[in-house]
């Protein structure tokens, strides 16, 4: 390991933040702990430019944690809606519950207390740590992982246990010796990451900018930038399908809560049935309304919704990139002639112009958006 990188990283960095960082970000230079996190936990898997967007708008409707932890859990996934990983959301708000309950509704400014709060990870409580209290805490996200891995040319998956340990005893052996640098440093590392030292295009390989530390990174001097970190190979992306049920009593359309566990949990989506792999090339017809009906609205009185169900037509097939997977929806489409009342309480009835007050998924929402009003909107009820 490099002494004199370990010895003068932090102070070069900071320089180059002075010079190249990224300034005028509305979360930048803000001491508040409750702005720091909703920012980070934004930011986790949400592109700069989106946040720049909602970032400003989720702070002004939740203010302080106070707010937030008061509000109800369908507010706050309606704020959330198209910012994807909505688990993010359903976490932010137990950790805001956590933090009026159990902290008086201030945040520790301790990394360990921080880290005990609910969605909140090692990394971003160091972040919070460092940006709110000046703490001399490390943070390790991906990007930061990169430069470390190049850096010091850590070889190994990143993913394993062992180098993903020693990234850690890297990112607290080179944190600056002064905590009132800890919120420069903390900003400095992070957009080196995302602007210099990136995964496909760092500075080093182009002729354009110099590299402050091309002459001390292991990778850049063994030509091994863009072969580290390594990763493990990715399995291809698993397949699903799975119906979905469109259905319109007027301007009125159905809308059932999903599971707060599943994908898009908690969030108002259509009935669906339940996904199954994707075996065959093209979508097989559904067999029939009723066939449809017993496995959308499991629990509902199949025969009752006849009477009132009509005219299935099979809409749109909709595809939908997950991290991880990808889904096809099949919709179908058909009307009621009632707003038919359901045992079930995670089914409802949604007026069209109501639809923004729910926390929908992002391609229902688009499909839902784009319905016109019913030209008779009046129903039996
Ligand atoms: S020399 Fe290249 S790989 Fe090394 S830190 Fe600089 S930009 Fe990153």
């Amino acid at each position: 390991m490099s002494k004199t990188l370990i010895n003068t990283f932090s102070k070069k960095l900071i320089t180059w933040h002075g010079v190249s960082g990224r300034s005028g970000l509305p979360w930048q230079g803000n001491q508040d702990p409750y702005a720091v996190w909703v920012s980070e936990i934004m930011l986790q898997q949400t592109q700069v430019a989106t946040v720049l967007e909602r970032y400003p708008r989720f702070m002004k409707r939740f203010p302080t944690v106070k707010k937030l932890a008061a509000a109800d859990i369908d507010e706050v996934l309606a704020e959330w809606a198209g910012l994807g990983y909505y688990s993010r959301a359903r976490n932010l708000h137990v950790c805001a519950k956590q933090v009026m309950q159990e902290f008086s509704g201030k945040f520790p400014s301790d990394p360990i207390l921080l880290e005990r709060l609910k969605g909140i990870g090692r990394s971003t409580a160091g972040a919070i740590a460092a940006f709110a209290f000046r703490e001399r805490a490390a943070i390790l996200d991906a990007n930061v992982k990169r430069i470390f891995a190049r850096l010091f040319a850590v070889e190994g998956a990143i993913q394993d246990k062992a180098v993903n340990d020693r990234l850690w005893q890297l990112a607290t052996d080179l944190l600056p010796s002064q905590s009132e640098n800890m919120p420069v440093y903390t900003q400095a590392l992070m957009d080196f990451g995302a602007t210099w030292c990136t995964a496909r295009k760092p500075v080093c390989i182009g002729i354009e900018k110099k590299c402050p530390f091309a002459k001390d990174c292991q990778a850049n001097l063994s030509d091994q930038v863009l072969a580290l970190p390594q990763k493990t190979l990715k399995a291809k992306s698993p397949e699903f399908d799975c119906d979905m049920l469109l259905v319109r009593a007027g301007n009125f359309v159905l809308l059932q809560k999903r599971p707060s566990k599943a994908i898009w949990g908690g969030l108002w989506s259509l009935p669906e049935s339940p996904w199954r792999p994707r075996t065959e090339r093209a979508h097989k017809s559904a067999q029939g309304l009723k066939a449809l009906l017993s496995i959308t609205l499991l629990e509902e009185n199949i025969s009752g919704l006849l009477k009132s169900f009509k005219g299935l037509k099979q809409g749109n097939q909709i595809k939908h990139i997950f991290t991880h997977r990808r889904l096809w929806m099949q919709i179908w489409e058909l009307s009621s002639s009632n707003t038919v009342e359901f045992s079930n309480s995670n089914l409802k009835w949604v007026s069209l112009s109501q639809l923004g007050r729910y926390g929908l998924p992002q391609p229902v929402k688009v499909l839902l958006l784009g319905l016109s009003p019913a030209r008779d909107g009046d129903l039996k009820n």
